[in-house]
């Protein structure tokens, strides 16, 4: 089991900001920015590499709430979404995730 399913499972504690029957939204341990907030699928999928058309609508879903989550987090100066995928993407949990990333100005491009 991911740490992430143990997330969704409550086997650990989170700080969750919004939980539907498809996604769940917590806080990041270890923020980026002032508001970090990862938004999971709860059918787990390991990244979105691995995702397939039967994921479709759960990855659609995913993407709006993110979006939602953001405005009501009141990230209306914007804010970023960011899907790692593999090593060179820095993915480090193996369960699809989502950040929400705001509340300063962001660099870009990525280091
Ligand atoms: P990735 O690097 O795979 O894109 O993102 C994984 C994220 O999960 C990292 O930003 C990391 O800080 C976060 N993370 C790792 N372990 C935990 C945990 O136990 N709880 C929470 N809330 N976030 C975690």
């Amino acid at each position: 089991m991911t740490l992430f399913e143990k997330i969704i499972q409550r086997h650990i504690p989170a700080d969750i900001v919004f939980e539907d029957d498809q996604v769940l939204a917590f806080k990041d341990i270890n923020p980026a920015a002032p508001t970090h907030v990862l938004v999971i699928p709860k059918r787990p999928i390991s990244r979105i590499d691995a995702a397939n058309a039967e994921d479709q609508s759960l990855i659609g879903h995913l993407m709006l709430k993110a979006a939602e989550i953001a405005r009501e987090l009141k990230l209306e100066n914007g804010f970023r979404l960011v899907i790692n995928n593999g090593p060179d993407g820095g993915e480090s949990v193996p369960h699809l995730h989502c950040h929400i990333l705001g509340g300063r100005a962001l660099q870009w491009p990525p280091g």
